[in-house]
């Protein structure tokens, strides 16, 4: 008897091992493959964990996320305040008919807001037509201000969006994008509300143009600050008229990875930008940023003015003096050059993938 324990015992050890062991590596697959999806359909994303939001400010702009009180209401405040058909599409997650939306053929400059409650949710330059007869978009304007939910109507899976302050149904996201982002955000056009950008005939902008390594993040950087009015990363300081990424990645062009802030210099100075410029990167390693190694990624200050060359010293200076780096700076100060937009899919590329490289500076 005691002999035949272990015949028996064992190989039901090495079922229930190998069965328990079989449900681990299907969970494990199921669960990759999940996430996997969710990313497809554009589920993680930046921005993501809390109610930070980001508004429109006056002059237009993106405002900085912070923490928003989510608009609620009841069912017959909703109903008193919205047309009946706005309010079956934006509560009832119906869907208005295709090729019947008033925004379907607005191409003008300015912003998609959330008829319901007003939070910017899509910016026209991300607008383009799917034929689809739904307004769409490729990304959103901020990525915490559109919410994802599986939505498993219809007999199919699909991603419902909605408004992340009042919860608002807005429309799908799909995975079939014919742009850089892969996404297609199907808006129904009664969830929105069309804000054109404010002129701007009134404001004297200034440029500035910046290199401190690779160009997403520094762009994330300028982008997200008050009286920026708009970035544009691009290449500059070589010697190869309009060079591709490919060619600027060889290293044979001489270019460095550059971000061009175009800002308004009544609310941000040059000063700002370029302390901001000094403090988001490191600034005493030459033609490297961390991990990225070469003369692409080197430290410059591409000035247009002898004020901006005096501007952009002066703060190096009073940072040398405060101590901030242990190291020389060796940050190149270069009359500005031809500045060579870069490639579509490098534009505002932190929008749509979580970009760790630079940190916003305390200023
Ligand atoms: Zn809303």
């Amino acid at each position: 008897m005691g002999g035949d324990r272990p015949s028996l015992y064992f190989p039901a050890m090495k079922r229930s091992g190998l069965f328990f062991i079989f449900v681990v590596v299907v969970v494990g697959i199921l669960s990759w493959r999940a996430a996997a999806w969710s990313k497809q359909r554009g589920e993680v994303r930046m921005g993501e964990g809390g109610t930070e939001l980001r508004d429109l400010t006056d002059s237009g702009e993106l405002s900085v996320p912070s923490a928003q009180k989510p608009v609620v209401k009841d069912d017959s405040d909703w109903l008193k305040t919205l047309k009946p058909d706005r309010y079956k599409v934006l509560r009832k997650g119906e869907t208005e008919r295709p090729f019947s939306g008033e925004l379907l053929v607005e191409n003008r400059d300015g912003w998609y807001v959330c008829h319901a409650c007003g939070l910017p949710l899509f910016k026209s330059d991300s607008k383009f037509d799917s034929h689809c007869g739904w307004p769409s978009f490729d990304h959103p304007a901020a990525y915490a201000n559109v919410r994802t939910k599986v939505d498993t109507a219809m007999g199919m899976e699909r991603t419902e969006i909605l408004c992340a302050r009042c919860g608002s149904h807005l429309g799908h996201v799909f995975d079939d994008g014919p742009t850089a982002t892969g996404l297609r955000y199907c808006v129904n056009s009664l969830s929105l509300d069309f804000k054109p950008m404010p002129s701007k005939s009134k404001v004297a902008t200034d440029t500035a143009v910046f290199a401190a390594g690779c160009f997403w993040g520094v762009e994330k950087l300028f982008y997200e600050t008050p009286g920026v009015l708009s970035t544009t990363v691009g290449y500059t300081g070589g010697h190869v008229p309009s060079p591709s990424y490919k060619l600027v990645c060889s290293g044979s062009t001489g270019h460095a990875e550059a971000v061009q802030v175009v800002f308004d210099p009544a609310r941000v100075s040059y000063h700002t930008l370029a302390k901001l410029f000094f403090l988001s990167h490191d600034p005493t390693t030459r033609n490297r940023q961390g991990p990225d190694h070469g003369e692409q990624y080197r430290s410059a200050v591409f000035f247009h003015s002898p004020e901006q060359e005096k501007e952009a010293k002066a703060v190096r200076d009073s940072l040398v003096v405060a101590k901030t780096w242990s190291d020389p700076v060796v940050t190149e100060f270069v009359k500005e050059l031809d500045f060579w937009k870069a490639e579509e899919y490098h534009q505002k590329w932190f929008l749509t993938h979580p970009v760790y490289c630079h940190r916003p500076a305390k200023l």
